[in-house]
């Protein structure tokens, strides 16, 4: 659970847009490092899911790191953030399993970025015996942009 600005009690709940709620004092506040979560989450979200997206496929890349780096930052419990983007096109646990799948079969040996973003994102999320889901979409799209990518080169 994050911990409330008001009375330091970690009785908390997320609700959207960096907002966490206090069952104790029943008071709201923000969290800075849900904030920067959120943010890059967002630009990572747009540039696989709209044509607007300003990343290429490698400074997607830096950005999943970034992201990576901040849920350990992040000090309240991860269960409850893991829904985050429910309402659009994917949910931060889908982008993380999604990505961390992706990379998996698309990387292009141990010294390369791909390999070290790969092993990031399992740091996050460990996977068991389970299967790639073919219909995770971040999975998808990342796959489309790779194709992409390297079809250029
Ligand atoms: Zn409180």
């Amino acid at each position: 659970m994050s911990i409330c600005k008001h009375c330091k009690s970690t009785n908390t709940n997320y609700l959207e847009k960096s907002t966490i709620e206090c069952y104790d004092c029943g008071e709201t506040s923000i969290d800075s490092v849900l904030k920067s979560i959120e943010r890059v989450f967002n630009v990572i979200n747009n540039s696989l899911f709209t044509i607007n997206g300003k990343l290429d496929y490698f400074r997607l890349m830096d950005c999943l790191e970034k992201l990576c780096s901040l849920i350990e930052e992040y000090e309240g419990e991860t269960e409850c953030i893991w829904s985050m983007g429910e309402y659009g096109d994917c949910t931060l646990d889908d982008l993380i399993i999604g990505a961390y799948w992706h990379f998996t079969e698309w990387h292009s040996g141990q010294a390369s970025k791909s390999y070290s973003t790969m092993c990031i994102l399992g740091g996050i999320y460990s996977p068991g015996c389970e299967d790639v889901d073919e219909e995770n979409a971040a999975y998808q799209m990342l796959n489309e942009m790779a194709n992409v990518y390297y079809e250029a080169c």
